[in-house]
């Protein structure tokens, strides 16, 4: 943890993929501030906006009515740029220039990883807030989307069971989850799903083929596997084929959500740790304390170094995996 000198301006910035709750983090920071005496200032799209000062002052009324509104009013975006040192030297330049002394950077793992080397680099005092639907940051039992994610995930498949059960149909549904499983697992449970497919516990295909038939001789009238991106068959629309051409009786159709599970209104868990996370990020910042994300772990706040938030990774709770087993007889 790097100690900083007395704050008075605050930047604040959303990078990386949007998340439900972005803005209610947003609003937090930005009130925050307001609250404690600061000034505050947005910059637009990430660290591209950074880079090119595209900024703009933020007082309490300008985050008014966005707690409930999905995506960011700051924009994102990805920027290559801020990937050289040189891109990085410019976006140190600007927050001096605009006389800001500490950032707040609301984002995943890339984010930080960005964040951490401007604050090693060039000294900026950062503080990273969670956000990103996957819930994969080391140091946080939770991040800011990922409620409102498997929440969008389970009714997604409610809504299918219901066609999946008229026609007595076997529904691959694919949810995002590239290296991680837990929208997968926690979605999987919440809907009901006969098997959850993530990349921290494979299935091969006799596995998913023997629980299938076990799940016919039991009278299931319907079946959903649930498949996140990340899972080592590669290719949800392959394997129902594979998994079709082993059982020629059953009627295979595939789901992919996609995108409709990064928006939406945020849910009222995510709208609450967005609120509480983004005052922590100041709080931290006056007190001194950078080179940290605040999160929460065992319903507590908690700061965790950004180096480590990176370079761990958070695995989901083993008991989960077990709860999936049993209860999908
Ligand atoms: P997320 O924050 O959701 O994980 P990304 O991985 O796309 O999203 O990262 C968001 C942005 O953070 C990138 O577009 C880039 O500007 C910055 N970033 C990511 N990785 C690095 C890195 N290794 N060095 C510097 N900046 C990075």
């Amino acid at each position: 943890m790097t100690k900083t000198k007395t704050i008075s301006h605050i930047g604040v910035l959303t990078s990386g993929g949007d998340a439900p709750g972005m803005n209610a983090a947003i609003r937090a920071v930005v009130r925050a501030c307001a609250f404690y005496g600061l000034d505050c200032t947005g910059f637009r799209g990430g660290y591209k906006g950074l880079m090119n000062a595209d900024a703009s002052r933020m007082d309490a009324r300008s985050v008014a009515h966005i707690i409930s509104r999905g995506g960011t009013v700051l924009k994102s975006a990805r920027c290559m740029e801020f990937h050289s040192h040189e891109g990085r030297e410019k976006a140190a330049s600007v927050l001096k220039r605009e006389g800001i002394d500490g950032l707040v950077v609301i984002g995943g793992d890339g984010s930080f990883t960005g964040a951490d080397l401007l604050r090693s680099e060039f000294g900026v005092a950062v503080v990273g807030i969670p956000g990103t639907i996957d819930n994969d940051i080391y140091g946080t039992d939770r991040t800011i989307g990922y409620d409102t994610a498997v929440n969008t995930v389970m009714t997604a498949m409610d809504n299918i069971r219901d066609t999946a059960t008229s026609h007595d149909r076997l529904f691959f549904i694919e949810c995002m989850g590239r290296d991680s499983g837990f929208i997968g697992l926690q979605a999987g449970i919440a809907g009901g799903a006969t098997e959850i497919l993530i990349p921290e516990a494979p299935r091969t295909l006799p596995e998913l083929v023997a629980k299938l038939q076990a799940s016919r001789r039991a009278c299931k009238s319907s079946s959903i596997i649930l498949v996140a991106e990340g899972d080592q068959s590669g290719c949800v629309f392959s394997l129902a084929k594979q998994t079709a051409a082993q059982l020629p009786d059953y009627d295979v159709r595939v789901s992919v959500l996609g995108h409709i599970q990064r928006g939406g209104s945020p849910s009222c868990a995510d709208r609450v740790l967005a609120s509480q996370l983004g005052i922590a990020a100041v709080e931290q910042l006056q007190q001194g304390n950078a080179g940290i994300m605040v999160g929460v772990r065992n319903n507590a706040l908690a700061t965790t170094p950004l180096s480590d938030a990176i370079s761990q990774k958070p695995t989901p709770c083993p008991d989960l995996l077990r709860v999936t087993g049993i209860i999908s007889l």
